[in-house]
């Protein structure tokens, strides 16, 4: 990234951050993943009770090692539901301060949306986008392919490369996709305004993570 890229994103960063915050979130930017894992031991203890979504940014970033190794991790979804913190990044996150996530089995989204104390999202500048709309066509075509081939799921997108259904349709916004049994976009989430004031902390980082 350059010094004018820097500076483009720049803006779009201010602008992502302050409507996150207008939205309830705590969000906070970081320059590297470094910070971002600097950041993360600050706030979890070793006894802290934590859990996490399956996630290649929490994996890159070595957060996942750390909560892993270092806290009272659980690995049993049901107890993501009583943990102080419950860890996960995001499919894409929109300038106008939401936060959009899609599951298969759908254990992320349900602990992200209730029980745990707190929940963390960390993600890279790579999922930042304008609107839902560009956020549904980002998972399609950027995201579910390589997540897909990495859970060696039998999906479409696994083998092409990209959604049967790339696009995201007036009508049915993300409800389209392919009929596989292995499919791994089934529910998706569309968080906005937050009642719960920083109950949801955003770390967004500036360098690109996961998918
Ligand atoms: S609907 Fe099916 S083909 Fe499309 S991205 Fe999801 S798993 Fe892949």
């Amino acid at each position: 990234m350059d010094a004018n890229q820097r500076k483009a994103y720049k803006a779009r960063i201010k602008r992502t951050l302050e409507n996150l915050e207008r939205n309830n979130f705590k969000a906070t930017f970081v320059n590297t993943k470094e910070e971002a894992l600097t950041l993360i031991k600050s706030l979890i203890d070793e006894k802290s009770i934590t859990a996490s979504g399956g996630s290649v940014t929490l994996r890159d970033t070595g957060i996942f090692d750390y909560i892993s190794n270092n806290t009272d991790y659980r690995t049993d979804y049901k107890d993501a539901y009583i943990a102080d913190f419950y860890l996960s990044s995001a499919n894409a996150i929109t300038e106008h301060g939401e936060i959009y996530q899609v599951d298969g089995r759908s254990n992320r989204i349900s602990a992200i949306l209730y029980g745990p104390e707190k929940v963390i999202i960390v993600a890279g500048i790579n999922k930042l986008v304008t609107t839902i709309r560009d956020a549904v066509v980002r998972v399609k075509t950027l995201a579910a392919p390589p997540n897909a081939i990495k859970l060696c799921k039998d999906t479409p997108c696994a083998k092409r490369g990209i959604c049967v259904s790339p696009e995201c349709s007036d009508n049915y916004i993300s409800a389209l996709g392919c009929d596989s049994d292995d499919r791994i976009c089934c529910n998706s989430l569309i968080m906005a305004k937050q009642r719960v004031k920083d109950r949801i902390i955003v770390v967004l980082v500036g360098e690109e993570c996961g998918y």
